[in-house]
């Protein structure tokens, strides 16, 4: 923890050749996109795409599961969404996955997170559960990949899009796209290359940024 006090103190005076830049941030944000990313500290958004501040507005969840829009439901997901999206009018939305991911492992191998109970309620938003195939008797109606045969890119992937297909669900989200005010981008970082793969279409296939 000292290097990163010792780095914060140390702060003001590191930028004081930028010191117009960041008086200007005191006037208001107009970032050029919603950036929404896993919790992992080996994903930084900053790092990856350059944003200098004032330009992503960032959005991390465990897991970058974004759960399905519920009117009545507020949560801190949800109203980062709506801020983004109608009070900074944000352009551009990049959904983010990636590799190694421990909330999809989590998905994948419930006995991994079996003693985080708060996880695991979590991770049932993530809207799908990638299983085994389902036995005739199998009474789980929640949708699942059948992906005993798929590497863990690919399940991760797969999930990524799946919240990208949920984050649709949320009307405003959902107008601004049909107007097309709104783009919507899903990437897919490798955390050992530093690599970044899109989503063509928003589709389960993925090609180099
Ligand atoms: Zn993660």
């Amino acid at each position: 923890m000292q290097p990163l006090i010792d780095h914060a103190r140390n702060f003001p005076a590191a930028i004081a050749d930028r010191r117009q830049e960041f008086a200007q941030l005191a006037h208001g944000q107009r970032p050029l996109a919603l950036f929404i990313s896993c919790s992992d500290s080996r994903v930084v958004p900053s790092l990856v795409t350059g944003a200098r501040p004032g330009q992503l507005f960032e959005l991390r969840t465990a897991g970058n599961i974004v759960p399905r829009y519920r009117a009545q439901a507020a949560c801190g997901v949800a109203a980062g969404i709506e801020f983004a999206v109608k009070a900074l009018n944000v352009p551009d939305i990049v959904g983010c996955g990636h590799s190694h991911c421990g909330a999809v492992e989590g998905l994948v191998n419930r006995r991994s997170v079996e003693s985080l109970p708060l996880v695991q309620r979590w991770l049932s938003w993530a809207g799908h559960r990638p299983s085994p195939a389902p036995t005739s008797t199998s009474t789980n109606h929640t949708p699942t990949y059948q992906e005993t045969d798929q590497d863990p890119t690919t399940i991760a992937q797969r999930h990524l899009v799946t919240q990208l297909d949920q984050l649709r669900s949320y009307p405003c989200v959902a107008r601004r796209l049909a107007a097309g005010r709104l783009r919507l981008h899903g990437w897919f970082y490798a955390v050992d290359s530093g690599q970044v793969l899109v989503s063509s279409q928003l589709s389960r296939v993925f090609r180099p940024l």
